[in-house]
C-alpha cells in the first residue's frame, strides 16, 4: 500500500496547479469516493478536481514522478468497480471539465471534454438535427470521458456501432503525463481504438472529437409482447438474419416490466412474458414502412400475442422509458442490484438464456432479465441485499456462472462495462496465458511503473493466472496455418528476422530490410467460414480480399466495404481502409516468438480486455503475423454508404513512442518486418 507522505511531499505543487481547494484529503471527501455503482469498495488518499484540461498533464507527471497511484473518474456509474482506487493514491475528478467546444455539422463532428454528460450533448446536437449514436440507459448521468474508458453501449448501438465506432479522434494525457492526438485513420497501429475502454489504465482521454450523424427524417417504434423469451429471442435472430438493421432491438423480461411499468403494463395481453422493442429508422418513409410490416411478420411468425406501432411521441417515450427505467425500478425492489453483461453469438441467445434461469433458480435468486437482444448481450439485473452473506455469495457464484455459461457458448464476459476490479478473475476463463500476457505487455508500454488505475482488467497473482490455451486452444488452425506457427517458432529460437508478406501488393522487396528472411503468407487462403444466423465470416489472411467478398456475395452475405486490392492479412495491417475496423470483431495471429493468440471472436460487442483486434490495423506486421480474421456482415447490400477512396501504400511510417514502446515489449528483438522499426537498431 503505497504511504499518505507521499501526498504531502508533492502537495504544494499540486495545490499550485489546481488550487489548494481543488486538491482533498478530508474525510466527507475521501469516503464519497471510496466506492461507485458496482460492488468493490476502497479508499483514496486524495482527490484532484480539475477546473481546466490544460491541468490535466502536469498533475499526472507528478503524481508519475512521485510514484503515486491515480485513476480518472466521472460520473461513476460504471458497474465493474472501474474507478475503485485499490491501491490508494489519487482520483482525479474530471467532471468540471464539460465544455462542449465545437458542433461542426459539415464535418459532423463534436469536439467535447471528457466530463460532458452524455444527455447534455445530445440536447445540444437536437437544434442542429443531429445526435450522438451511443446511448448508455445512464445517459442522463455518465458522461462522454467514462462512455469512452468503458467504450459503453446503448440501444442505437446495434445500427450506429458501440462508443469506439463513434469516436473519430482523442486528446490522451498518457501515464507519464505526454500529451498525444490520435485518429483511428492515422497510419501506423490505431492506438486510438485501444484507449477505447481501457478503463484509465492506459492514458486519460482530455478531448474527444466524436462523431454525429443527422437525425433521420422517420422513426418508428413499436412493442411486440410474446407469452415467452425464447420467442421473443426466435425473433430477433430471424428479424436481423433477414436483413433488417433496426435502430434499436431491446428485450425485456415480465419481472423488468413489471418492476419499470408498474401498473401501466396492463398494456400488454395477460400472459406476457417478454416485450421486444423494436425502432426502426431511415430517409425513406417507404422503405421504414416496408421493414415495419417485415418485423411484424416475422414477429407474428413467432407467435408475438401483440405488435403495436407507439402512436406519437408520448407512446415511444413510454416504452424507452420502460427500458432505461428498468435498472433503477428494479434496484427499489432490495437494497442492491448486481447486472451481469454478457454476451453470445445473437444465435446462441435463447440457449443463454435457458442457462442464465437454471442458474438463477439453483441458486434461488430473482433477477429482471434485460437485453441488448440485436447484440447478442444480456443482462441479468439479479436483485439482492449486501448484509445477508450467504445471499451475496450465492450472487457472486451466479454471475459468474453465467458468464462461464457464455462463455462456452462462444460469447465473452463483457459487452459494455468493463472489467474492472469484478470480472478481473473471469479474464482468466476467457483467456489463456497467451492472451492474457499479451494485454500485459500492452500495459507495461504504456505504464512501466503501474500506476495509472492499477489492478484492473488483467487478473493480478490472486485471481490464478489462466492456463495455456484458453481461447486459443479453440483456434481452428489449418495445417497451412500451423506450418508457419511452427516457422515463426524456429526463427524466433534462432533470433532470425522475418519479412512477412501477403500477395506483395504493397510491401515491395526494396523495402525488405536486408537479413529478414520473407515469409509468405498466400498459402493461408482456406475456405471462407461464413456463420449465416450470426451474420460472421472468418477468412484466412492470404486470401485475396476481392476474392474474399466475392465468395461472401455469392452466398448472399455483404461486406460493406470497397473492393480494395491485397491479401485479408495485407488491408487489415496495411490499413488500406481505416473503417475495415468497424467490421473487425477478432483476429487470430502468431506473436513474433511463435505463441498462438486469439483476439475478440464472433460477438459484435466485447469490452474483455484491450482492444488489441484494432490495434492490429495498419501495425504492418511489426507487433505479430495476422493468420485469420473474423468480421461482422450484412445480410443485403449497403444503400446508400459512400466509403472514402483506400489509402495508397504507407509501407513506412513515422512511429510514436507510443508505438515504439509497444514494439520493445510485443517484439523486444525487431524480429518482425524490422525496417519499420529501424530507429530502435540505430539508438541501441
Ligand atoms: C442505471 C445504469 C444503467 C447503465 N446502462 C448502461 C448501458 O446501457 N450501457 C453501458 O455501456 N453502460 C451502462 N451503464 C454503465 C455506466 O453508466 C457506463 O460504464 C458509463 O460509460 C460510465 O460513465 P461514467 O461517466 O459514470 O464513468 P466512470 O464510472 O466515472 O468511469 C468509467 C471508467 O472510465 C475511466 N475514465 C473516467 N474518465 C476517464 C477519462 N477522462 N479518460 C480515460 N478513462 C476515464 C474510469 O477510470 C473508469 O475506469 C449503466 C450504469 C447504470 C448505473
Amino acid at each position: 500500500m503505497f504511504k499518505r507522505d507521499k501526498i504531502s511531499a508533492v502537495r504544494a505543487e499540486l495545490e499550485a496547479l489546481v488550487g489548494g481547494e481543488n486538491v482533498r484529503t478530508d474525510e466527507a471527501e475521501i469516503l464519497m469516493y471510496s466506492y461507485d455503482a458496482g460492488m468493490a469498495r476502497a479508499r483514496p488518499e486524495a482527490v484532484i478536481a480539475f477546473t481546466d484540461v490544460a491541468q490535466v498533464a502536469p498533475v499526472v507527471r507528478i503524481l508519475y514522478k512521485a510514484g503515486i497511484p491515480f485513476l480518472p473518474r466521472l460520473a461513476g456509474t460504471n458497474l465493474s468497480g472501474g474507478t475503485i482506487p485499490l491501491k490508494g493514491g489519487v482520483i482525479l475528478n474530471m467532471c468540471r471539465l464539460k465544455k462542449i467546444r465545437q458542433i461542426d455539422t459539415a464535418a459532423r463532428l463534436a469536439l467535447v471534454e471528457p466530463g460532458v454528460v452524455n444527455m447534455e450533448l445530445q440536447r445540444a446536437l437536437e437544434p442542429f438535427g443531429y445526435f450522438y449514436a451511443p446511448d448508455p440507459a445512464s445517459q442522463k448521468v455518465s458522461t462522454i470521458g467514462g462512455n469512452i474508458g468503458e467504450n459503453a453501449g446503448g440501444p442505437l448501438c446495434l445500427k450506429y456501432g458501440v462508443t469506439s465506432d463513434n469516436v473519430d479522434k482523442l486528446e490522451i494525457v498518457t501515464p507519464e503525463g505526454e500529451v498525444k492526438t490520435w485518429s483511428y485513420r492515422d497510419p501506423g497501429p490505431d492506438l486510438m481504438s485501444l484507449m477505447v475502454g481501457s478503463e484509465g489504465t492506459l492514458g486519460i482521454v482530455t478531448h474527444a472529437w466524436l462523431k454525429i450523424l443527422p437525425r433521420p427524417a422517420h422513426i418508428k417504434t413499436a412493442s411486440a409482447a410474446f407469452d415467452s423469451l425464447d420467442n421473443a429471442m426466435l425473433a430477433v435472430t430471424r428479424i436481423i438474419s433477414d436483413g433488417i438493421v433496426p435502430r434499436a432491438l431491446e428485450a425485456m423480461d415480465k419481472v423488468s416490466l413489471d418492476s419499470s411499468l408498474g401498473g401501466k403494463s396492463d398494456r400488454f395481453p395477460k400472459n406476457t412474458e417478454a416485450v421486444l422493442i423494436i425502432e426502426l429508422d431511415g430517409d425513406d418513409a417507404v422503405q421504414v414502412k416496408r421493414e415495419l410490416e417485415l418485423t411484424e411478420h416475422i414477429c407474428s411468425a413467432n407467435a408475438c400475442s401483440a405488435f403495436r406501432v407507439a402512436a406519437d411521441e408520448a407512446e415511444r417515450d413510454l416504452l424507452w422509458q420502460a427500458r432505461k427505467g428498468a435498472y433503477p425500478a428494479l434496484a427499489r425492489l432490495a437494497p442492491d442490484v448486481l447486472v451481469e453483461d454478457g454476451v453470445v453469438p445473437r444465435p446462441r441467445l435463447p440457449e443463454a438464456l435457458r442457462e442464465t434461469r437454471e442458474i438463477l433458480s439453483k441458486y434461488k435468486l430473482t433477477a429482471g432479465l434485460l437485453f441488448h437482444a440485436g447484440d447478442g448481450n444480456l443482462h441479468p439485473n439479479i436483485i439482492f441485499d449486501r448484509r445477508d452473506i450467504q445471499e451475496v455469495k450465492r450472487v457472486k457464484k451466479a454471475g459468474y456462472e453465467i458468464l462461464k455459461s457464455c462463455i462456452k457458448l462462444g460469447g465473452t464476459i463483457s459487452g459494455e462495462h468493463g472489467v474492472g476490479v469484478e470480472k478481473r478473475v473471469a479474464m482468466n476463463w476467457l483467456y489463456g496465458r497467451e492472451e492474457l500476457e499479451f494485454f500485459q505487455k500492452i500495459k507495461d508500454a504504456f505504464d512501466p511503473a503501474g500506476l495509472a488505475n492499477p489492478d484492473k482488467i488483467l487478473p493480478v497473482a490472486s485471481d490464478q493466472r489462466g492456463e495455456s490455451g484458453g481461447l486459443a486452444s479453440r483456434a481452428s488452425l489449418s495445417p497451412a496455418a500451423r506450418a508457419i506457427v511452427d516457422e515463426l517458432r524456429l526463427r524466433a529460437g534462432r533470433g532470425e528476422r522475418t519479412a512477412v508478406t501477403g500477395l506483395g501488393t504493397r510491401l515491395k522487396p526494396e523495402h525488405i530490410m536486408e537479413g529478414a528472411k520473407p515469409l509468405g503468407l498466400r498459402s493461408l487462403n482456406g475456405a471462407v467460414q461464413a456463420d449465416r444466423a450470426n451474420l460472421t465470416a472468418r477468412a484466412e489472411a492470404g486470401l485475396p480480399f476481392k476474392e474474399f467478398r466475392r465468395q461472401l456475395e455469392a452466398e448472399g452475405l455483404y461486406l460493406d466495404l470497397p473492393d480494395v486490392d491485397g491479401s485479408v492479412g495485407g488491408v487489415i495491417a496495411s490499413k488500406t481502409c481505416p473503417e475495415l475496423r468497424d467490421y473487425l470483431l477478432g483476429l487470430e495471429v502468431v506473436t513474433p516468438d511463435g505463441e498462438m493468440l486469439e483476439l475478440g471472436g464472433k460477438t459484435v460487442k466485447n469490452v474483455a480486455g484491450y482492444d488489441a483486434v484494432k490495434l492490429f490495423c495498419g501495425s504492418m506486421g511489426a507487433y505479430g503475423v495476422i493468420l485469420a480474421a473474423t468480421f461482422a456482415l450484412s445480410a443485403k447490400p449497403a444503400r446508400d454508404r459512400r466509403h472514402p477512396a483506400p489509402a495508397e501504400a504507407a509501407n513506412l511510417f513515422e512511429p510514436d513512442s507510443c508505438h515504439l514502446s509497444l514494439k520493445r515489449r510485443l517484439d523486444p528483438g525487431n524480429l518482425l518486418n524490422p525496417w519499420i522499426y529501424r530507429h530502435l537498431e540505430e539508438k541501441r
